[in-house]
């Protein structure tokens, strides 16, 4: 039988990764993560001191890396080489670093496989930019997340204070607007709607609201 896959691409910060684990709890889907295959080969550049701007060197560090993923109650826990790093890779210094590796062509085509590898066991959320239009162009469902710079960086600047840390704001709408310009404006695989995926802003949506929508698309179209 064909294998189910959805794909769910937007801007960091839109609610993606609570949209994907809610489809993936309801759809009893399984999940890939590709930001976080992005956020561990940057771990892995920035701690064997790879220079971001090397496209051959980061493409051999990208091939060669043994990145596992392990489920441990209930969520997944990414292990590089033998390490678990699932919490290592959520830094802003990661982040930043993920998206300056990703604009290399042959750094994406190196993880390329392994992203691919996530729809051989049934059906899959593929949670990233560009999982419509490059990874999963066949997918059955394709969802584009969006919502508004000014929003994502409120929503971001709350989840840090509910963190106990205060955050600067204008610092985090500019680190915000700077990753975007990076991914939307790349040659290769940039951050943007596939021509059939359904549309979502969630600037004035709740969370729930943005994952009724989706469910009711999704049931549509299975
Ligand atoms: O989604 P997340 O914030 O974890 O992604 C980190 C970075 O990895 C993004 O800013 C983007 O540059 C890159 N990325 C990508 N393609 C994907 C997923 C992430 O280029 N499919």
């Amino acid at each position: 039988a064909e294998k189910i896959v959805i794909t769910v691409d937007g801007p960091s910060g839109a609610g993606k990764g609570t949209l994907c684990y809610a489809l993936a709890e309801a759809l009893n889907f399984h999940l890939l993560d590709s930001g976080a295959i992005y956020r561990v080969t940057a771990l892995a550049a920035l701690r064997k001191n790879v220079p971001l701007d090397s496209e051959a060197e980061l493409t051999r560090l990208a091939s060669e890396l043994d990145i596992r993923f392990q489920p441990v109650n209930g969520e997944v826990d990414i292990i590089l080489e033998g390490e678990s790093v699932g919490a290592l890779i959520r830094t802003q210094e990661v982040a930043d670093a993920a998206s300056k590796i990703a604009v290399f062509p042959q750094v994406r085509t190196a993880l390329l496989q392994l992203q691919r590898n996530f729809a051989e066991h049934g059906g899959l959320i593929a949670d990233g930019r560009d999982m419509g239009t490059v990874v999963f162009p066949n997918a059955q469902v394709k969802l584009f997340l969006d919502a508004s710079a000014e929003e994502r960086a409120k929503r971001r600047y709350k989840q840090l204070q509910n963190k106990g840390i205060n955050g600067n704001f204008a610092q985090i709408l500019a680190e915000i607007k700077d990753r975007d310009f990076r991914d939307r404006n790349r040659p290769v695989a940039p951050l943007k709607p596939a021509e059939d995926a359904l549309l979502l802003d969630s600037t004035e949506l709740s969370i729930e609201q943005v994952i009724e929508q989706s469910l009711d698309y999704i049931r549509k179209k299975l």
